[in-house]
């Protein structure tokens, strides 16, 4: 497996081959408005690829002063919910970006194509077939061999259109016919053997309801409902390359009112997850998420659920640009822009997740102190706020061993510490329970040293964060690791289910944060000083404070870059 971890920090001007492709159109007067389309299927929920190409397709309308549209892809009844397209708009709205008024269905022009359909038929260029799915497998042929004619290949047209309007009026049974497109059974693209235009399925749709019982394939609402609209530029993935020349073919035979080009790109694949709205279908369904959203999904929803901002996907999607050639991107470069984004905005906070007590002896019974604390060392604008301080607080149960090894470095017997924008605090007593395990500290602190500083120039060697005991509020905090424990789940393979993370998911009960977090949203990421990014998840409730670790602190991507490695596997 190739990883790509070569790819430059974005430039928003820099241009890729589709930018150049866009440009040069422009400067020909080839196109005049450049028209762009983002056309889900409703059938799951958005991931980070779709992610990749809503930038893509929105971006190229911005740069370019054009429009982009949202169409849903809606031709196959049996997959499709409205709750797809409801959080479709929702995701794409959230990445930033706006269809304006130009929101639209391929339900919409169902009655159209099937007035084309009926052209093509007219026109002696498609026929309705009554092989059965397995004959019809067996007339195809191979990448080595071409396909055989079906013998109702040359039905009359009066016969195919009386057989055709039938099939739309009900009178059939599922799979019992298919209307097709009669090109060249020896073509040694298979997408031009005589590819289904319309297949029977009686289901109702979202949108159309009972009022079809044959819905038409991708394949040829596609490209119709691009000419409906206008769109010059159809862009899409790889795998649509074979299907090009049956895009341009509809379009040369059909009396469409303009002629988009199809263009592709290679598609996101990421390390440790899956892309695919069929195997993230199956997560959700079999119970190994919370559900769609689930904070460990590559969902767009997952990953704003999880923390990410949406500007961290955008600039996440510049750094990879476009490209014609298939990769695996590392999920640590996903995480690398996210971060970025983060430092820069994130409020930095006090929680502690492990809580240890400290008593502070020679502080005085019933005192409170608000102490100053910078909300982000990175913007001086987000300025400071009163975190309250007493006798009694929390640390992080690992600030502290009785025996520390020689790089250990902060809170031990007889040691000195700073609490950040505090005090400096000395360990003089270990409390322990009956089993021998710690259960508090006794320390003094030197009143000298508010704010964090010492007037005789003393530095200690670590500096703790912490929670006033009379004033932080519990928390349940949920740890997230990657969904997968392979960078290449179900490759050479393995069962992919197989290759799920065991430990993609810790709950800590307990957990102590900041009064401050109590009424923190879904969106208001912080960063836990020292511990990493953390963001309240919806399942909070009044009195049950719970917050997702979006990301730890450590760049493991960064790391990679400078040690110079560009391949893993
Ligand atoms: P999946 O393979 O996850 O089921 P799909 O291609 O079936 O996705 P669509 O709803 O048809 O999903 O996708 C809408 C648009 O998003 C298409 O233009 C498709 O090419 C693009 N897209 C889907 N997956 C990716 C990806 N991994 N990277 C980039 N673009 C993608
Ligand atoms: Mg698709």
């Amino acid at each position: 497996m190739r990883i790509d971890t070569a790819s430059s920090p974005a430039a928003p001007e820099r241009g890729d081959f589709i930018r150049d492709i866009v440009s040069g159109d422009l400067r020909a007067g080839r196109v005049g408005t450049v028209v762009t389309r983002f056309p889900p299927e409703p059938n799951g929920y958005l991931h980070i690829g779709h992610a990749k190409s809503i930038c893509l397709n929105f971006g190229i309308a911005q740069e370019f002063g054009g429009r982009c549209h949202l169409r849903f892809d809606d031709t196959n009844p049996v997959k499709e919910e409205q709750e797809y397209i409801d959080s479709i708009q929702a995701d794409v709205r959230w990445l930033g970006f706006d269809w304006g008024r130009h929101l639209y269905y391929a339900s919409d022009y169902f009655e159209q194509l099937y007035s084309w359909a009926v052209d093509l038929v007219r026109a002696g260029r498609a026929y309705v077939d009554d092989l059965s799915a397995d004959e019809t497998r067996e007339h195809r042929g191979t990448l080595t061999e071409p396909g055989r004619n079906s013998p109702f290949r040359d039905r009359p047209v009066d016969e195919n259109l009386d057989l055709f309007e039938r099939m739309r009026s009900g009178e059939f049974a599922n799979g019992a016919r298919v209307l097709r497109a009669k090109i060249d059974m020896a073509s040694p693209n298979i997408n031009l053997r005589d590819p289904v235009l319309y297949r029977i399925v009686h289901a109702a749709h979202p949108r159309t309801g009972d009022a079809w019982s044959i819905y038409p394939t991708y394949d040829f609402a596609h490209g119709q409902s691009d000419a409906i609209e206008g769109v010059t530029h159809s862009i899409c993935t790889l795998e649509f390359e074979d299907h090009r020349p049956l895009y341009d073919w509809l379009i040369e035979n059909l009396p469409v009112p303009s002629r988009p080009r199809q263009y592709e790109f290679a598609r996101l694949n990421l390390t440790y997850t899956v892309l695919s709205k069929r195997v993230l279908l199956r997560l959700v369904n079999e119970g190994f998420v919370r559900g769609w959203d689930d904070p460990r999904m590559p969902t767009i929803s997952g990953l704003r659920r999880r923390g990410f901002p949406a500007e961290g996907i955008r600039e996440f999607a510049a750094m990879i640009g476009v490209a014609k050639a298939d990769s695996v991107v590392e999920v640590g470069q996903l995480e690398h822009a996210v971060r970025n984004v983060l430092n820069q905005t994130a409020p930095r906070r006090f929680a502690v997740l492990d809580p240890l007590r400290v008593v502070i002896e020679n502080y005085p019974e019933g005192q409170v102190e608000e102490m100053d604390v910078v909300n982000n060392p990175e913007d001086p604008s987000a300025g400071s706020r009163r975190v309250a301080f007493g006798r009694e607080l929390w640390i992080e149960r690992d600030d502290f061993m009785e025996e520390p090894p020689a790089k250990f470095f902060r809170l031990a017997p007889g040691r000195e510490v700073r609490l950040r924008s505090a005090y400096f605090v000395t360990c003089r007593e270990v409390v322990k329970d009956a089993s021998g395990a710690v259960v508090e500290l006794r320390c003094t602190y030197d009143p000298a040293t508010r704010g964090g500083d010492s007037p005789d120039g003393r530095r200690p060697k670590a500096t703790l964060h912490w929670v006033s005991g009379a004033h932080a509020v519990p928390a349940e905090v949920r740890l997230y690791d990657h969904l997968f424990s392979r960078p290449d789940p179900g490759a050479a393979g393995r069962d992919l289910f197989a290759d799920l993370n065991p430990t993609s998911e810790t709950v800590l009960q307990g957990c102590l944060v900041e009064p401050a977090l109590t009424g923190a949203r879904t969106g208001d990421t912080v960063q836990f000083e020292r511990l990493g990014y953390f963001a309240p998840d919806p399942d909070s409730a009044p009195g049950h404070v719970v917050f997702n670790r979006t990301l730890t602190l450590k760049d493991t991507w960064a790391k990679l870059q400078a040690q110079g490695r560009h391949d893993t596997t």
